[in-house]
């Protein structure tokens, strides 16, 4: 097996396209496809101070990566959502690779916040253990990136997280989901910062073989609570098709940008209100951000200091 651009012998086959790579070539053409990303559709600039979401899996380190040897500013936050080993294992990965590359790290800890991890405190609120996590990611990681002066928040979502969402959000015709979905949601000055995905053109396969063979040391199990939630469904349901006909997820996807008739709404568009418990911005219509409407279902909750003076 040769590579296609060189002739060397090849160490992968991206299916999609039956294309075959050696190590460098496959780096190259990784690199093009995320630089794409970040260039092209105009998700950063080298001035840009990017903010990580870092889980200590191939993706998010990967993408870090690949944004420091690019020479970005960027910096890691990870929320350690305390589920025993699992937890544990991801916060080393995620500090042994900040301190090999230089890079600044910052970590929220579930348990120091509310003295519970996420088993405990899905179940204190009754919501499924995904959702209260989604949630509380999204809160922290939006408000400290405004708070320390971060003007981009990247996370590692690949092509096959962003085509399952699509698949479960076409499946439901969530049409408010559908306008929101892009690889890029723009910040706006009510407080929400601009989020973006430079990994979105690239397959899991291919953030893999990236981490593996840059010889990335992440957490290779996945997230235990994840194992019956719907994306994952929705996941094996692509790859059953992408098995059949290769290129499917790929042009699901991509051609789902390309076509959309309408610029995705992203945060800019909607009407902020400011959360009347914590202060941050929301769209909801109670003026109650999600995050507070979860953690006040705690048992004992007492809105802290600085949040009962709003
Ligand atoms: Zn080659
Ligand atoms: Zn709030």
């Amino acid at each position: 097996m040769r590579c296609q651009k060189c002739r060397q012998k090849a160490v992968l086959t991206i299916s999609r396209s039956n294309a075959k790579y050696c190590k460098p070539c496959f780096f190259e053409t990784f690199s093009v496809q995320v630089k794409r990303a970040l260039t092209k559709d105009k998700m950063v600039t080298l001035e840009d101070r990017i903010l990580i979401a870092v889980s200590g899996g191939k993706d998010s380190l990967a993408l870090w990566h690949i944004l420091v040897e690019s020479g970005y500013q960027t910096a890691g936050l990870h929320v350690d959502l305390g589920i025993g080993s699992y937890s544990e294992s991801s916060r080393q990965k995620v500090e042994k690779f900040a301190e090999k590359y230089g890079q600044r790290l910052y970590t929220y800890r579930l348990k120091e916040a509310h003295q519970m991890g996420i088993v405990e405190l899905s179940e204190a609120t009754d919501r499924s253990p995904c959702s209260a996590c989604g949630t509380i990611k999204r809160y922290h990681f939006n408000r400290f990136a405004m708070e320390h002066g971060y003007t981009v928040l990247a996370t590692g979502h690949n092509l096959d997280d962003e085509a399952a969402r699509l698949l479960g959000n076409v499946l439901r015709w969530q049409q408010e989901y559908l306008n929101k979905q892009s690889p890029i949601l723009e910040g706006n000055e009510g407080g929400f910062v601009k989020k973006i995905k430079p990994l979105y053109r690239l397959s899991e396969y291919e953030v893999a073989a990236y981490s593996f063979l840059k010889g990335i040391d992440y957490v290779v199990e996945e997230c235990p609570m994840s194992q019956s939630s719907p994306m994952l469904i929705y996941k094996k349901a692509l790859n059953l098709i992408e098995n059949h006909s290769p290129g499917t997820k790929h042009q699901f996807y991509l051609s789902f940008l390309e076509n959309r008739k309408t610029a995705p709404t992203g945060s800019g568009s909607m009407e902020m209100r400011s959360c009347t418990i914590c202060g941050e911005p929301t769209s909801s219509v109670s003026s109650v951000c999600g995050y507070c409407k979860l953690i006040v279902r705690l048992p004992g909750y007492t809105a802290p200091l600085h949040e009962k003076a709003l």
